[in-house]
């Protein structure tokens, strides 16, 4: 029999938890784990099983509404700005106290609440005086301070990351062919939203040759170095970007439509763009990341087959991985890549770099 759940990828603990609170559900379950580990997916799929007659056929029309996001009783509240905001709490708690619109039961799903800052007194309240009718799925990355005393009053659910073997049989079965599905989920850091998007990228293989050719394009001059960041600057001002906004351009039409069909009033336009934005940063930011990696296999191999001096080779890793965590305390990506250029070794053997497979 097919389920609502089918469409969730591995995380077979966290489903299996789901599937047995679907009988008896209590009033609110916190989905921990990291980005693109499909907390996501499996909320709107908890809500289904929530709401449908049969606990979550996956086939009937509640099911179908809830997946598509169009039922009236399973509401998203994604956050507006870079925290969620008091006055968010305040409309969640004003979302909670309305009765279901068809059934006997309201699914609230909350996303981002591992940025709940102050707004989590407010929160507070709304979960310890819950409506019955009302079910709460909140999902968050993981449990900041503020965060523990709300967590305290939910089921706790944690999602895993994915495997690389997961995330590319999970593109396979969508239709991506094998090799290419290997490729991405290899790079893709256990984010099947991250490995969706390379994998229909056709530039992707590209962009990783331009990372690989580095090493073999320094020569030890500042020269060099100049005319590599600046190719990698631009390089990362375009990366993946076509893909990601025709993605977008769908999800801001399929929202007008909504708009259109059931008269709301578009609130949640401005949502979606700031999600757009953060989008769009975080893209950048996944690419230098990819592109580090990338180098820092280069090193990786040229020390494995010996076609560079290995103490260079090591300090080379080194080096990127201080960038890599450099980039996390979000210093200017230009000086970043012009300082770590500059203490890369050159690798004169650049043939035996680019005939070397894939890493
Ligand atoms: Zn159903």
């Amino acid at each position: 029999m097919s389920s609502v759940f089918d469409d969730v990828v591995g995380q077979e603990s966290a489903l299996a938890h789901l599937r047995a609170a679907v009988v008896a559900p209590v009033h609110a379950y916190l989905l921990v784990g990291p980005p693109g580990s499909g907390k996501r997916t499996s909320a709107q799929a908890f809500a289904a099983a929530l709401l449908c007659p049969l606990g979550g056929c996956g086939e009937c029309d509640v099911c179908r509404r809830v997946l598509a996001g169009t039922h009236p009783d399973v509401l998203l509240v994604e956050r507006a700005g870079a925290f969620i905001s008091v006055d968010q709490a305040r409309e969640v708690r004003r979302l909670a106290m309305r009765s279901p619109n068809e059934g006997g039961r309201k699914v609230l799903i909350l996303t981002d609440f591992h940025l709940v800052r102050e707004a989590s007194s407010v929160l507070l309240k709304v979960l310890e005086e819950p409506p019955a009718s009302t079910v709460f799925v909140i999902l968050a990355e993981q449990i900041p301070p503020e965060l523990v005393t709300i967590a305290s009053r939910c089921v706790r659910v944690e999602f895993g990351s994915l495997s690389a073997a997961e995330v590319a049989a999970a593109l396979v079965s969508e239709g991506v062919a094998a090799a290419v599905a290997t490729a991405v989920a290899g790079v893709a850091g256990g984010r099947l939203d991250r490995a969706r998007l390379l994998a229909n990228d056709a530039e992707f293989a590209e962009r990783r040759d331009v990372w690989r050719r580095v090493p073999g394009r320094l020569d030890g001059t500042g020269a060099s170095v100049a005319m590599v960041a600046s190719d990698l600057a631009e390089l990362l001002g375009r990366a993946g970007v076509a893909v990601l906004e025709a993605r977008q351009a769908a999800e801001r039409a399929a929202l007008e439509e909504r708009v259109e069909r059931t008269g709301e009033r578009g609130a949640g336009r401005k949502i979606l763009a700031d999600r757009h934005k953060r989008e769009l940063r975080r893209l950048r930011h996944d690419e230098l990341r990819f592109g580090l990696a990338t180098l820092a296999a280069v090193y990786g191999d040229a020390l494995a087959t010996g076609s560079g001096d290995a103490r260079s080779c090591i300090a080379a890793v080194a080096a990127i991985q201080d960038a890599a965590e450099a980039m996390i305390r979000n210093p200017t990506e230009a000086l970043l890549l012009q300082d770590l250029l500059l203490r890369l070794p050159p690798l004169a053997d650049r043939r035996a770099i680019l005939d070397s497979p894939p890493g």
